[in-house]
């Protein structure tokens, strides 16, 4: 067993404390901004009345790194290209004549009821609430603006909170994710949908405004993923919060722009963290990644994984859900590590654990998956074999130092969408997927029985705050699974337990814990539950 020493953890730990607080400081000022992240236009009074097509085109630089670390499922059958025409440009109505929406193609919608009724097959929890709570309608009256990837997930997700009683209005936490005929389907379906794919900055800022600034509406709940459209809304829309009840927020980056603002004594409304739940961070963090890392090297590569050395960069959630999909395939794994439990674990489990510098030679395949910076650095680059393939899992594109590749002496070479060779002056090439950012992000899809699990979490955290007694939450962050925890504990926990082992199925598991079934507890009854986990300011 070798189990290395921490090389330099708490020195990588505080480099990345120190990255994390100026890069998710809330009140930066535009300038100090990164340049890569959409900025956030607090300069920007007026929209560009018609984006330009070289607005358009800049894209790929500009993507904003706060709505990078959530994900979607991303496929979609229509491709911002085939139309040059700007949605903000066009003219268009649904079939009862409201125009209160703008999307790429309103004609799509019937393609994208379909998608959504497959989003459905496999979303039995979020289906199960819609059914339960339609007759309560525990979100009568809830006036909710989103900010999520619009996706079909999303949208049975939007469907679900309109069916409980919500108004709803939408726009896309991404630039690149939005599925244009599912945004086409919601907008015939009367929501009022502002998004589409590859939109410009100054789009995407448009978006998240024209679901805010409306007259004679105003939101009195946030849903939101990555902090942009609550950051909007504090710079510009500060009164709005005497209306609001409540933030849902799910990214990891959103959040802590949330605890952020709790410690600075900013926050004026109470918040749910969704992104820390017991049920996303298992479901997202390692089943998901178990699946979706063989996807997205398999659609970028074609690679073969038995026989393969696989290096893989933290034992936490996503490297143990990465290791065991490698192992299975027949991949020989070596793990790096920090933490001498996580290492420890990773020995348990049956992996070689090594520091990179040992093994770097001789993979075939490094993936990262730390949530930490600069983990592979221009040196590891330097001395990997021809065609290792280079790939990022964890935290959103601060994992590989790529900057450190873009210098004259190489060469880049486009051969695939997000796969670039990068080849040294010996002609030696190093196959890096997504430009360094989030593999599955960028490359897969997610499954949707994951998503199920994060949109179920979002609707009962958004039911629990909008229903929540006066005083019950202050203007804090926090956390929701305490409250499903005191489901879960007697009489709760015991009933919970019994039907997950007589579940036939994985799906009804999941509905049965997320949404129990006891008739002793309806959705109206939410708010009689002890209240959620308000966690420290600083997260841990
Ligand atoms: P985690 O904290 O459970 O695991 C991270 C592990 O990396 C820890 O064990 C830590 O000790 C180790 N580590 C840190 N720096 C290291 C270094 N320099 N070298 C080797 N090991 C190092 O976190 P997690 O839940 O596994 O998430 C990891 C990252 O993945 C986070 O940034 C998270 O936001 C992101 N994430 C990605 C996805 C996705 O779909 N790709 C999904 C969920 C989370």
């Amino acid at each position: 067993m070798s189990v290395p020493e921490p090389a330099g953890g708490e020195e990588a730990k505080q480099a990345k404390e120190a990255e994390d607080a100026e890069k998710f400081s809330f009140m930066a000022t535009v300038t100090k901004a990164p340049k890569k992240q959409i900025q956030f236009a607090d300069d920007m009074q007026e929209f560009t009345k018609f984006p330009t097509k070289t607005g358009r085109r800049s894209l790929s630089r500009s993507i904003s790194q706060s709505s990078t670390d959530s994900y979607s499922s991303a496929a979609s059958y229509t491709d911002s290209s085939d139309d040059e025409v700007s949605p903000r440009e066009k003219q268009q109505t649904n079939s009862k004549g409201s125009s209160n929406f703008c999307v790429k193609n309103i004609k799509q919608a019937e393609f994208g009821r379909r998608e959504i009724e497959i989003a459905e097959q496999d979303m039995s929890a979020l289906i199960s609430l819609r059914k339960r709570a339609q007759g309560e309608k525990p979100l009568a009256g809830a006036k909710i603006v989103g900010c999520t990837h619009i996706t079909a997930q999303t949208a049975v997700l939007i469907e679900t909170l309109c069916a409980l009683g919500a108004q709803c209005r939408w726009s896309a936490c991404n630039i690149y994710s939005t599925q244009n005929e599912v945004a086409a389907a919601l907008a015939e379906a009367g929501v009022a949908v502002f998004a589409w794919k590859g939109e410009s900055e100054d789009d995407f800022w448009w978006c998240i405004d024209r679901c805010v600034n409306v007259d004679g509406w105003q939101a009195n709940m946030i849903l939101d993923d990555g902090g942009d459209l609550t950051h909007w809304v504090y710079k510009k829309y500060p009164n709005i919060f005497k209306k609001i009840r409540g933030i849902v927020e799910e990214s990891v980056t959103g959040v802590h722009r949330l605890y952020q603002l709790s410690k600075a004594g900013k926050l004026c409304v109470p918040a749910m963290n969704v992104n820390d739940s017991v049920t996303k961070q298992k479901f997202d963090n390692l089943y998901c990644c178990r699946e979706s890392i063989l996807d997205g090297l398999k659609r970028t590569t074609d690679v073969m994984f038995g026989g393969k050395q696989v290096a893989v960069c933290g034992y936490g959630e996503v490297g143990k859900g990465c290791c065991a999909a490698l192992k299975a395939l027949g991949a020989i794994v070596y793990v790096t590590e920090i933490d001498p439990i996580c290492a420890l674990q990773a020995c348990m489990d049956g992996f070689r654990v090594v520091k990179l510098s040992e093994v770097i030679r001789q993979v075939d395949v490094v993936i990262t998956c730390t949530g930490n910076k600069n983990v592979v650095t221009r040196e590891h680059l330097d001395r990997m074999k021809n065609s290792c393939i280079v790939c990022n899992m964890g935290h959103s594109n601060t994992e590989i130092d790529v900057t450190s590749l873009r210098t004259p002496e190489l060469t880049w070479e486009r051969v695939r969408s997000q796969v670039d060779h990068v080849i040294w002056p010996d002609g030696k090439r190093v196959v890096l997927l997504a430009e360094g950012r989030l593999l599955n992000l960028s490359c897969s899809t997610v499954p949707t029985f994951v998503l199920s699990i994060t949109a179920t979490t979002q609707a009962l955290a958004l039911i629990e705050l909008y229903n929540a007694p006066e005083g019950r939450y202050k203007q804090d962050v926090y956390l929701l699974p305490k409250k499903m925890g005191s489901r879960f504990s007697s009489p709760f926990w015991g009933t919970g337990l019994h039907r997950v082992q007589s579940a036939s199925t994985a799906s009804q598991a999941l509905l049965l814990l997320l949404c129990d079934e006891s008739p002793s507890l309806s959705c109206s009854q939410m708010s009689t539950l002890p209240a959620c986990t308000c966690l420290p300011s600083t997260p841990t």
